[in-house]
């Protein structure tokens, strides 16, 4: 079979010759008891870069032993780009939310042979999931390989924004020991009112690594933690988006892009937020406005924004959150740490072991198979009219 995978270009100096560390934790579950990734063999070092061209995800050796064909590239932009001419008549691709190669209803019905497209992450957006289903394809992603990874993203930006570590950082850089230019915008986080728009995987680890900082904890979901949970957090749950921006200081978005969230953070819902209130945006860029964003943060009303999601991606040089003040954005990094790459490189080794075998891929990493929802899709996409990024 022909497999065709997008990933990052290589750092600009080539890849790494040696780490910083020689190893990785031992993990054998999720917080909610889902075990990790078990495919029968794996031909990479955990913590070494996979998620780049040369890295291949380290699925290289086992392709070509099996005597598939696997093509690797970066270049996929525009109707002349590698992937659109590979795509053609490729049977899986493989692709990262970070750097996506957008399935667009058009490249699907231009790949004839496109049988399986595996999200090596979560979050399968880049996906025209409606199109993916009228042609009976197959669309898996690595439920919860890094779901901890942005939290633990989520949690940082929140600190640098109320600390105002991005202006403290670069005086030290620059030399400066400017101690008032560095605290004059420097706040402490605790005791603040800080929020989670969806307690989902990612949102709920985002309520319990915060729970120590004792903050008021606050949440927003469609549907209510259970009972123990909320008591263990001592979390505030509210019942509409309005009442949840209008009570926090600090506010992390943690719920999936779809026709209702797309564009939600408008100025709208944005005049409700608190002034000075900061917000952190992991989830996927089009849930804000990015014209809306930087006019708040440009007036005052808004302290601060960071995220690691933008739209489109990668971000175009004059998208306004790359320059705008208070701003802590990353490129879309936060599900893609060393960490997260060796369980999504063997969540997709995986998915392949079980689709080249005929086996069943776990009902947790599926989203669409033979042409409706199933598994993640059921409940994170079916009926919600998902938006492609
Ligand atoms: P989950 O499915 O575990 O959680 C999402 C939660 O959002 C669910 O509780 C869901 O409710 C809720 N929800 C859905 N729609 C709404 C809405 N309109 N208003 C309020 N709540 C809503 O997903 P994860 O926590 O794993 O991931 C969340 C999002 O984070 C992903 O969709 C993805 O876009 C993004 N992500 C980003 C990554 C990155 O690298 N930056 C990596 C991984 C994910 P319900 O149970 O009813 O569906």
């Amino acid at each position: 079979m022909k497999v065709l995978c997008v990933l990052y270009p290589d750092p600009k100096d080539g890849m790494p010759r040696s780490y910083y560390r020689n190893s990785l934790p031992h993990m054998s579950h999720y917080p909610d008891g889902q075990t990790l990734p078990t495919p029968q063999g794996r031909d990479f070092t955990p913590g070494t870069l996979l998620g780049s061209v040369s890295g291949k995800l380290g699925l290289e050796k086992f392709l070509k032993t099996q005597g598939h064909e696997f093509i690797v590239t970066s270049d996929k932009e525009g109707p002349n780009s590698e992937f659109d001419r590979h795509l053609i008549d490729a049977d899986v691709v493989i692709s990262q939310p970070f750097y996506p190669g957008y399935l667009t209803a058009e490249r699907l019905e231009k790949a004839k042979n496109l049988k399986l497209a595996i999200t090596a992450g979560i979050g399968s957006d880049h996906v025209d999931l409606a199109a993916a289903n009228k042609k009976g394809i197959t669309v898996a992603e690595v439920t919860f390989c890094n779901s901890i990874s942005v939290a633990e993203h989520a949690v940082m930006m929140m600190l640098a924004l109320v600390r105002d570590y991005m202006t403290q950082h670069e005086i030290a850089r620059s030399g400066g020991w400017d101690i008032a230019d560095c605290v004059k915008d420097s706040y402490d986080i605790e005791g603040m009112d800080v929020g989670v728009l969806a307690a989902g995987r990612i949102g709920l680890a985002v309520l319990r690594r915060m729970k120590p900082f004792d903050v008021k904890l606050h949440y927003f979901d469609r549907y209510r933690l259970d009972a123990q949970t909320e008591k263990s957090l001592n979390a505030i749950y509210h019942d509409s988006i309005e009442s949840l921006v209008s009570s926090v200081d600090v506010l992390s978005i943690h719920c999936p892009l779809t026709a209702e969230t797309d564009g939600l953070f408008d100025k709208t819902l944005l005049a409700k937020m608190k002034k000075g209130a900061y917000i952190v945006n992991t989830a996927r860029g089009k849930i804000c406005n990015k014209y809306d964003i930087k006019d708040a943060i440009e007036s005052g009303h808004l302290a601060g924004y960071a995220g690691d999601v933008w739209y489109p991606q990668p971000a175009q040089q004059d998208h306004p959150w790359r320059t705008m003040p208070k701003n802590a954005m990353t490129p879309h990094t936060s599900g893609t740490s060393l960490s997260a790459q060796a369980r999504y490189a063997d969540g997709v080794r995986e998915i392949l072991e079980n689709f080249f075998a005929g086996n069943p891929i776990r009902n947790e990493y599926l989203i669409v198979s033979d042409g409706d929802y199933v598994g993640t899709g059921k409940h994170s996409y079916a009926k919600k009219e998902a938006v492609n990024q």
